[in-house]
């Protein structure tokens, strides 16, 4: 059988990828697994422990780095965020094909780790810093600090796109998702 393919969203703190990436898996155009992460962060309201993440004490996520149980995992403004290892390889072993959605510091793991060719990643982009910044302050759930640090993770991320296969301007969510689908189609049918 052959490997899933392993699918990356990526791209500054604010830009969608979430919202993106919900997208995709919602119109179920291209048959993929969602990779759950673990996170330190607490839960938000809409959230649901084993859905939008695994969450977890900072001692239980220590448990898992020194198991080496991470894909990747990187600290992101505060919090730490990872990718289990075992769950990914297992669904590519069985022809899955598995999406993470993960920040800048965690992709650039993967692709120095991952060295097969059944890889495809994206690099979201805003359409520019003001939407940015608009995004990260529409969710209200956070501090003045909070906001202020992603706002200033966000802008040096804006140009760190060179490991990148494809960037995807995020100005309509059903156009990026739309154009990341048909990446990903086109790939599997090993035409790029
Ligand atoms: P949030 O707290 O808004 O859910 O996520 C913060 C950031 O962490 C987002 O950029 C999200 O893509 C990223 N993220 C989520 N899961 C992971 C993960 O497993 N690994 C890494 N490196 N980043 C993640």
């Amino acid at each position: 059988m052959k490997k899933g393919l392993l699918v990356i969203l990526s791209g500054p703190s604010g830009v969608g990828k979430g919202t993106v990436r919900n997208q995709i898996m919602k119109a179920g155009r291209v048959d993929l697994v969602y990779s759950i992460s673990m996170t330190t962060r607490e839960i938000r309201e809409k959230e649901t422990n084993g859905v939008e993440y695994y969450f977890v004490t900072p001692e239980e996520f220590q448990r898992n780095i020194d198991n080496d149980n991470f894909l990747e995992w990187a600290d992101f403004v505060g919090h730490r965020y990872g990718t289990p290892k075992d769950k990914v390889e297992e669904l590519r072993n069985q022809g899955k094909n598995v999406l993470l959605e993960i920040e800048i510091n965690g992709a650039n793991q993967v692709f120095s780790k991952v060295n097969d060719d059944r890889v495809i990643s994206f690099f979201l982009m805003p359409p520019n810093f003001k939407a940015l910044e608009d995004r990260i302050r529409k969710r209200k759930s956070e501090s003045e600090e909070v906001i202020q640090a992603r706002l200033e993770k966000g802008r040096k991320e804006m140009n760190m796109t060179e490991n990148y296969d494809y960037i995807i301007k995020n100005d309509k969510v059903e156009r990026a998702a739309r154009e990341i689908e048909d990446l990903i189609k086109r790939k599997l049918k090993g035409k790029i």
